[in-house]
C-alpha cells in the first residue's frame, strides 16, 4: 500500500483539475482496499474512492480526507463470463473480450477509467450500458463492514444511475462479472441508428464484433470522447451533463417554450424513457440556448468536437469549469425550462 501526504489530485483526474488531498493511498489488491477503507471508517476520516478519475470535479481545495485509488488488477475469462477486477482499464479489457470474440460490451470501448467504476453510472453508450451484461458486483460494504456480492437487480440500474450513485458513501467495488455472448464472433445487435449508418447497416443487425468496436471508437474519436493527452477537447469528464427527462406535463411545457423560441414547426429530440417520460437531448438544448461548440473565451470551454462537454484548455481552475457549467445551466433554462442536471460527480464543490 502506497501512502502520500498533502498529494495533488488533479494529474489522476482527466479534468486535471482539483487540489490535493490530506492523503492519498494507492491500493493495489482487495485486502488492502478494504483495509484502507476501514482504517479510514474507523477514524472517521472523510473518504473518497478514485478510479481512473475521468468523472471528477474535484474543487480547488482539494479533499480534506483520505483519497483511496483503486489500482487492482484482474481479468478473467472463462467461457462468456468475464470478472474484473475494480482497477483494470475498461477500455483495455473491453478489448479483449473482443479479441476473444465475444459480444456485449463492444460498444462501450473508448470509455475511460475503471471497471469498478462502471456500475457507479451504468455507464453506457451507443446503445449499450452495463446493466445489461453485468450479472454481479462484489462490494465492501461499509456500513455492515463485510464484503458483500450484489446481483444485477440489487445494483438498482436506471440511465446514468445505480445504487450506488443514490448512496455514495456505502459500497466500494471490488470486482464486478460479467455474462457476454458467444455469438460465433458477431456483434450484439446494434441498436444506436449513428452506429448502424457507420457501419452500413440497420439497427437490430449484427456485425463481426470487431467492427463494431472499431466503428465506436472511431466515432468517439471524432468527438474528442477517446481520451488524448495532446487534445484538450479530451480533458472532460465526457458527457457533462444527463439528458433530461421530463414527465407528461413538463414535456408538454418544454414543447411550447421550443416552439415560442425556434418556431412552430420545431421538434426536439424525444426518446420514451418509460410510462409518462420523455428523454430529451441535453446537446440540442445547450446548442439551441446558443452555447455551440468551442464557446467560451475562458481556459474552461465547450469542446470544439461536442457541445455536451466542458473542457479544461490547460490552465483553468475547479472554479473556471464551474463558472461555465452554472452559465449553462442558466442560458438552457432560461431558454427552455429545463434545468440540466451534471453527470460527474462533485468533490467539495456544487453547480
Ligand atoms: C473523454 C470521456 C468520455 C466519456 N464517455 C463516457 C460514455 O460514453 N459513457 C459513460 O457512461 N461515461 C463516460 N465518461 C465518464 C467516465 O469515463 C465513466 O463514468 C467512468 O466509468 C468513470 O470511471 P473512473 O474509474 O474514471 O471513475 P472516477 O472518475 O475515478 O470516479 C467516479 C465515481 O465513481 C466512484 N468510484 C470509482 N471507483 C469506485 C469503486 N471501485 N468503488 C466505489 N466507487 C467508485 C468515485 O468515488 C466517484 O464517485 C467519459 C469520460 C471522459 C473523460
Amino acid at each position: 500500500m502506497q501512502v502520500t501526504h498533502d498529494a495533488p489530485l488533479a494529474p489522476l483526474t482527466t479534468f486535471r483539475l482539483g487540489g490535493p488531498a490530506q492523503r492519498l493511498i494507492t491500493a493495489r489488491t482487495d485486502d488492502e482496499v478494504v483495509a484502507a477503507v476501514r482504517e479510514a471508517d474507523r477514524a472517521g476520516t472523510p473518504l473518497l474512492i478514485i478510479g481512473g478519475g475521468s468523472n471528477l470535479v474535484i474543487g480547488d481545495k482539494g479533499f480534506d480526507g483520505t483519497a483511496l485509488r483503486v489500482a487492482t488488477s484482474g481479468f478473467v475469462l472463462d467461457g462468456t463470463r468475464l470478472e474484473l477486477a475494480a482497477g483494470e482499464v475498461w477500455t483495455d479489457a473491453v478489448a479483449r473480450t473482443v479479441e476473444a470474440g465475444l459480444a456485449g460490451v463492444e460498444c462501450l470501448a473508448g470509455i475511460p477509467g475503471s471497471a469498478g467504476a462502471t456500475p457507479i453510472q451504468n455507464v453506457g453508450a451507443y446503445g449499450q450500458e452495463v446493466a445489461t451484461t453485468l450479472t454481479e458486483v462484489v462490494a465492501y460494504d461499509r456500513r455492515a463492514e463485510e464484503t458483500v456480492t450484489l446481483t444485477g437487480a440489487d445494483c438498482a440500474f436506471a440511465y446514468r444511475h445505480s445504487r450506488f450513485k443514490a448512496d455514495p458513501d456505502r459500497f466500494v467495488v471490488l470486482r464486478v462479472r460479467f455474462e457476454l455472448e458467444d455469438a460465433g464472433g458477431m456483434s450484439a445487435p446494434i441498436r444506436y441508428a449513428e452506429t448502424a449508418r457507420a457501419l452500413g447497416v440497420e439497427p437490430g443487425d449484427r456485425v463481426p464484433v470487431a467492427a463494431a468496436r472499431e466503428a465506436v471508437l472511431d466515432l468517439r474519436a471524432g468527438k474528442g470522447m477517446v481520451l488524448d493527452p495532446d487534445d484538450h477537447d479530451t480533458w472532460s469528464a465526457g458527457s457533462f451533463f444527463t439528458n433530461p427527462i421530463l414527465d407528461d406535463a413538463e414535456y408538454a411545457a418544454f414543447l411550447d417554450r421550443v416552439r415560442d423560441r425556434l418556431g412552430p414547426d420545431t421538434a426536439p429530440p424525444a426518446y420514451p424513457a418509460g410510462e409518462g417520460r420523455t428523454k430529451t437531448s441535453a446537446a440540442w438544448l445547450i446548442d439551441k440556448a446558443g452555447f455551440t461548440k468551442g464557446y467560451g473565451t475562458g481556459p474552461a470551454r465547450i469542446s470544439t468536437k461536442h457541445t455536451l462537454a466542458l473542457t479544461n484548455r490547460g490552465d483553468a481552475t475547479t472554479e473556471d469549469l464551474l463558472a461555465l457549467a452554472r452559465e449553462v445551466v442558466a442560458g438552457v433554462r432560461d431558454a427552455f425550462g429545463v434545468t440540466l442536471v451534471n453527470e460527474p460527480v462533485t468533490v467539495g464543490v456544487s453547480l
